[in-house]
């Protein structure tokens, strides 16, 4: 076992990664920005080392100086939470030359990914899976797979990068600013297109494998409720689902790890459309925002097991041991004003109390008094309320919505109040156009 972890995060999740490192008995050494000093991650780690300005690019992001903080310490291994550097296969390959242990997939996992799950059969949306260069070529494609298609950014993420073209006569512009758009955004003008499959429902699940290659599957999480392709709102397990879809859909899910040879956690997207039928999107090879749902329900700790994993051990899970009891919903609360088309908020936070009782988890690294930098993410904290059943996760969170206190700066706890007591998401009958057409983002 590890025993000493960089952690490469920040926020919630660098708070998380510790909580988990703390049980198992291992170090933490939490680097941070200038701008990042006071925080709690900082105050809970066992070691902390400042990496540079705020910019993430001179500190979250810079390479060198996140590997001399480990080699300075003495790391055998690096967290990197999400976002950042967790899906950067340069920084998985400079890692492993430097005897570091990366806590993630390795970096031929991460870029072989859909090449392989294509060809290990798996039902994956049409469209090109590869670069697009020109314009004539892009047209040709979406011509073939017909229209509504969906223009991606390769280095796009979190929902950014992506714009649907409803018709041959809009294509040029829209692939033109895709491409300037990827450029500016990314650093990477690279784009490709996709079928756009409307009105789907965004259903994921975690995947948990050892490097003997036992991979096994969590139930799914719904996270269909989405602003423009980015979660709101994830639940666990989907209404949409039943046993045996949820059969079908998680062993296609194992299929991909499998694929590309996977051993750690990660999580296997797909988008399933009104008829049922479901595509393969992306697998993404970290521990991502929404995880907690899944502990809720499973009782697994994520970040353990993903530590473990990385480290070597055997996963003692079989996938019939996996049992799911009752349910589990996430809300995302960034520190943005819902209603100035959610423009980000940032300042002091004055007051901040956080609820609690039965069912009820806050993940948060925030604190009356904190100031929410303008560098990174909006996400201050995560509620997470767990029932023994669908109804009783929804009351809860109406109830914790009711007690969560922040003040100084603009949230959506009154956005999600609606969202928790609107007709059609009570029924649990919404899909990725669900705020759209309901008239709420
Ligand atoms: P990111 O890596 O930015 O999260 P994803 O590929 O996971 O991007 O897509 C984010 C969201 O965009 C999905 O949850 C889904 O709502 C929507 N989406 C992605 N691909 C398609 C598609 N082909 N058709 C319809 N919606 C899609």
């Amino acid at each position: 076992m590890f025993k000493k972890i960089l952690i490469a995060n920040r926020g919630e999740i660098a708070l998380r990664i510790n909580r988990s490192c703390q049980e198992l008995g291992i170090k933490t050494v939490q680097v941070y920005s200038e701008a990042d000093k006071y925080s709690m991650p900082v105050r809970l780690a066992d070691e902390s080392v400042c990496i540079g300005p705020a910019p993430s690019l001179e500190s979250y992001l810079n390479i060198p100086q996140i590997l001399s903080a480990a080699e300075v310490t003495g790391c055998d291994s690096i967290h990197p939470g999400y976002g950042f550097l967790s899906e950067n296969p340069y920084f998985a390959e400079v890692c492993e030359t430097c005897n570091i242990q990366f806590i993630g997939p390795s970096k031929e996992a991460i870029l072989l990914m859909g090449d392989k799950a294509k060809a290990a059969g798996i039902q994956v949306v049409p469209g090109s899976k590869t670069v697009i260069k020109d314009e004539g070529e892009a047209k040709k494609i979406a011509h073939k797979i017909g229209y509504p298609v969906l223009i991606k950014a390769v280095a796009g993420g979190g929902g950014k990068g992506m714009r649907v073209v409803w018709s041959g006569d809009s294509f040029e512009n829209v692939f033109n600013t895709c491409q300037t758009e990827a450029q500016k955004a990314f650093g990477n003008p690279d784009i490709y297109i996709e079928k756009y499959i409307e009105n789907p429902r965004h259903i994921e699940f975690q995947v948990i494998g050892d490097k003997k290659g036992h991979v096994i599957y969590c139930p799914e999480r719904d996270c269909s409720i989405q602003r423009r392709h980015q979660k709101l709102v994830e639940e666990t397990p989907s209404p949409a689902l039943n046993g045996k879809l949820r059969k079908k859909m998680g062993k296609m899910a194992v299929k991909v790890a499998e694929a590309i040879d996977y051993h750690t956690v990660g999580t296997v997207e797909f988008i399933l459309d009104p008829k049922g039928n479901f595509y393969f999107i992306e697998m993404n090879t970290r521990i991502q925002v929404e995880h907690p749902i899944t502990e809720m329900v499973t009782g697994i700790d994520l970040v353990k097991l993903q530590i473990c994993m990385a480290a070597g051990e055997e996963l003692r899970l079989d996938q019939d041991e996996i049992s799911f009891q009752g349910h589990a919903i996430e809300v995302r609360i960034n520190a943005e004003d819902p209603e100035k088309d959610f423009i980000p908020s940032v300042g002091e936070v004055k007051e901040f109390i956080v609820p609690g009782g039965p069912g009820v988890r806050v993940d948060t690294a925030i604190f009356a008094g904190y100031q929410i930098p303008p560098y990174y993410d909006s996400l201050i904290a995560k509620l997470i309320t767990h029932g023994r059943n669908r109804k009783e996760a929804i009351e809860r969170q109406k109830r914790a919505l009711r007690e969560f206190r922040i003040e100084g700066v603009k949230t959506p706890i009154s956005f999600f109040q609606k969202i928790m007591n609107e007709e059609d998401f009570l029924k649990g009958n919404y899909n990725t156009s669900y705020l759209y057409q309901k008239k709420l983002s």
